[in-house]
């Protein structure tokens, strides 16, 4: 069992988020189930596990209570979802999980797209959500945080000013926010631009900056999860075989693949808490639930190195 102690660097799995929502087939609320419990098997201690959206927006994603409900049985297990509206954070709370992360896309053009708001609107619906979970009777209390999509480049805008993002993050923080990740939506990031805009958002919101998810559209993804962790991340986003994309952000391709991604920080001596024998065998699930869809990853192909020791 792993406590945050045996860990060096938090692998948060989000392709039963974002894997999901751009495969060619729906996989079944089973499978599903299989996957996250295989998961925490290997050792991972956070999920964001589906979406709450209506099923006319992204399909697949109906049976997000069921699933959410058996990730909460998982122990130690933080489980999140993304929720790009209130009418969705609001059922999530419903559900008793334990994050619920918004969309703040620093991109107009891409969050008109994505939630049909501009970034300042939704960050007003931000700030309604947060204000309806400090409301929230009782002990629970469900942490909130902004994803800030489009944070290193955007496919329909192209560049990014920083500023927006930095301005972003402390409206967010100021809306209620527990804490914000930097999204590379698009892959557009390079690492260069990882490491610095991830010590000025850090200088801004100190700790609650809580990451970054990368997406490896120019194959950039593991150069830019290094940068991020020599700026001091400690929290990334992956995608098991590479799962992925955004359905609003034209040619943005999958995010980081979650084993490849366990295999260069323990390779390095940073400590994961995570078996990549265990996590292999979601791939068996993965294969047989989505025939169509094809699954990445240098680790499936070339096998891990001889005398590779964990
Ligand atoms: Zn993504």
């Amino acid at each position: 069992m792993n406590t945050s102690a045996d860990i060096d660097i938090t692998i948060c799995e989000v392709g039963l988020r974002d894997g999901l929502q751009n495969a060619k087939n729906v996989m079944t609320t089973a499978a599903k189930k299989a996957w996250i419990s295989q998961a925490v098997k290997a050792g991972m201690c956070a999920i964001e596990v589906c979406s709450f959206v209506p099923p006319k927006v992204i399909r697949g994603m109906e049976d997000a209570k069921e699933v959410v409900a058996h990730s909460l049985s998982e122990k130690n297990l933080e489980v999140s979802v993304l929720s790009p509206n209130f009418r969705g954070a609001e059922n999530a709370f419903g559900s008793l999980v334990d994050k619920v992360i918004l969309p703040v896309s620093i991109s107009d053009s891409h969050s008109r797209a994505n939630v049909r708001k501009t970034r300042a609107e939704m960050i007003e619906d931000f700030r309604q959500v947060c204000d309806a979970r400090d409301q929230l009777e009782g002990e629970y209390r469900p942490l909130i945080e902004a994803g800030l999509a489009t944070a290193f480049g955007c496919t329909i805008e192209g560049k990014i000013s920083e500023r927006d993002v930095l301005e972003t993050a402390v409206a967010c923080i100021e809306a209620g926010a527990d804490s914000v990740i930097l999204a590379d939506t698009c892959g557009y990031a390079n690492p260069k631009q990882v490491q610095r805009l991830f010590k000025l958002t850090k200088a801004e919101v100190d700790d609650a900056l809580n990451g970054v998810h990368l997406h490896n559209t120019y194959g950039l993804g593991l150069a830019n999860a290094f940068a991020a962790i020599e700026a001091g991340a400690t929290r990334l986003d992956s995608s098991f075989a590479g799962l992925g994309g955004c359905p609003f952000a034209p040619g943005a391709s999958g995010n980081i693949v979650t084993e490849d991604l366990v295999h260069m920080l323990e390779a390095q001596g940073l400590r994961t808490g995570i078996d990549i024998g265990e996590l292999m065998h979601c791939r068996e699930i993965i294969k047989q639930a989505l025939p169509n869809d094809t699954l990445y990853g240098f680790l499936e192909e070339a096998g891990l190195p001889k005398g590779f020791v964990i």
